[in-house]
C-alpha cells in the first residue's frame, strides 16, 4: 500500500527521508503522481490543495503533519467515511512548553523594553512581578496546554485553564463551556491561546472578550491566526487596557509587509515557530497507524469530526 503526501507551501522531502529511513521498502508518493487513483488508500496531508481528496474513491485515512486539523477539516470534499488523525509527539509538546515559557518570562521580565531602550541607550530599570503574585489562563488544555499548564505551575505561576470539558488537574483551575469563559478571562493576568480552530473558537480573541481580562493583561496567541481579531487587539492596547501581546500565529502567514503588528510597540510577532513537528519523531506514529490501516486495527490519535479536533 503506497503512501501519498499532499501538501503546498511545505518541503516534504524530510518526511520523505524519515519514512524511507524506517521503512526503505515503503512506496511513498508525492502529489502530484501517476498512480492510479483507486490506489490512493493512506495520506499524509499539510494544506492540501481543496477538493484533491474526493478524487481518490478508496481513501481510507488522512493524517495531519502537525497537531492542527484544520486545514483539513476547511475542505467540505472529505468523503464521511476517510478518519483524519493528528500528530501527538512528546517533542511538539515540549517545544511548546519552553517557547511558551520563554514568551512568558520575557513579558514578566520586560525584556521588550529593554531591547526597545537599548536603541535610545537608555538605562532605566522597571519593577517587576514575582511569578506567585500573577495567574496565566490557559485557553484549551488539552495535549499541548496541559503541558503548558503544569510547567507554568512548577516555576510558581497560579495557573487557571479551559476547555470544552470539565476536568481535574493538581494545582489548576479549569474552568469549563461557554458559560465559564467570563469567569475564566476574569483570571488571566496572562492569557495563552491553545484551542484548536473550529466554528466555536473561531474569532474568540476579539474586543468583547478581550475586554474581560484583568487590566495590563498579556496576550500569547501560539494557537491559529484566525483565532484573533486583529483590528481589536491593536484598538484594546492602544486603549491601555491590555499590556501588549505575542502572535506566533497570524491570519496572513507571512505576515504582510507594511501590516501594523510589524511595528507596534507592544506586539511581538513571530513566524510560525512555536513547534515544528520533527519528522524523524513523527513518523513513528505515522508508521504505526499505516500498520492498523493494513491490519484493520483502530487507528491512533483519531481526531472527531464533529467537534473539529
Ligand atoms: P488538543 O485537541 O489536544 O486540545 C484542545 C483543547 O482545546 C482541549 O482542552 C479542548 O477541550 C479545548 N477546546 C476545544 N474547543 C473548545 C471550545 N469550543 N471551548 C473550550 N475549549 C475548547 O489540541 P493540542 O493541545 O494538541 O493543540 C492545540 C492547537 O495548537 C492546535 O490545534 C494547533 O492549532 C496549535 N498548534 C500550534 C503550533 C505552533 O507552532 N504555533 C504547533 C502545534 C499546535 P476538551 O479537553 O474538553 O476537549
Amino acid at each position: 500500500m503506497p503512501i501519498t503526501i499532499v501538501s503546498q507551501g511545505r518541503n516534504v522531502s524530510p518526511w520523505v527521508k524519515a519514512l524511507k529511513e524506517k521503512r526503505p521498502e515503503l512506496d511513498v508518493r508525492i502529489y502530484p503522481h501517476d498512480l492510479p487513483r483507486e490506489e490512493v488508500t493512506f495520506a499524509l496531508a499539510w494544506n492540501h490543495p481543496l477538493g484533491v481528496f474526493k478524487e481518490f474513491p478508496n481513501l481510507k485515512s488522512i493524517s495531519s503533519l502537525g497537531a492542527g486539523v484544520d486545514h483539513i477539516l476547511k475542505d467540505p470534499d472529505i468523503p464521511e467515511q476517510v478518519q483524519i488523525t493528528r500528530i501527538k509527539d512528546e517533542n511538539l509538546t515540549n517545544d511548546m512548553a519552553d517557547f511558551t515559557m520563554a514568551l512568558v518570562l520575557n513579558h514578566m521580565r520586560g525584556l521588550h523594553a529593554y531591547k526597545a531602550a537599548e536603541k535610545t541607550q537608555t538605562w532605566k530599570p522597571h519593577k517587576y512581578k514575582r511569578n506567585e503574585d500573577v495567574t496565566v489562563g490557559v485557553m484549551g488544555i488539552g495535549t499541548l496546554g496541559t503541558e503548558v499548564a503544569h510547567r507554568l505551575s512548577s516555576i510558581g505561576f497560579k495557573v487557571t485553564g479551559w476547555a470544552s470539558s470539565a476536568k481535574r488537574l493538581e494545582s489548576i483551575k479549569v474552568y469549563a463551556g461557554p458559560e465559564e469563559l467570563d469567569a475564566f478571562l476574569g483570571t488571566a493576568d496572562i492569557l495563552i491561546c491553545l484551542l484548536p480552530l473550529t466554528p466555536e473558537t473561531a474569532n474568540i480573541l476579539n474586543k468583547d472578550n478581550l475586554l474581560k481580562l484583568p487590566k495590563q493583561a498579556y496576550v500569547i496567541n501560539v494557537a491559529r491566526g484566525e483565532h484573533l481579531v486583529e483590528e481589536d487587539l491593536i484598538q484594546v492596547i492602544d486603549a491601555g487596557h491590555l499590556a501588549g501581546a505575542s502572535l506566533d500565529v497570524l491570519r496572513e502567514e507571512p505576515l504582510p509587509e507594511g501590516h501594523p503588528f510589524w511595528t507596534h510597540p507592544k506586539i511581538s510577532v513571530t513566524p510560525h515557530i512555536a513547534s515544528v513537528t520533527d519528522p524523524e519523531s513523527a513518523v513513528v506514529q505515522l508508521l504505526e497507524n499505516y500498520d492498523r490501516a493494513q491490519s484493520g486495527e483502530p487507528l491512533l490519535n483519531l481526531v472527531s469530526r464533529t467537534k473539529g479536533y
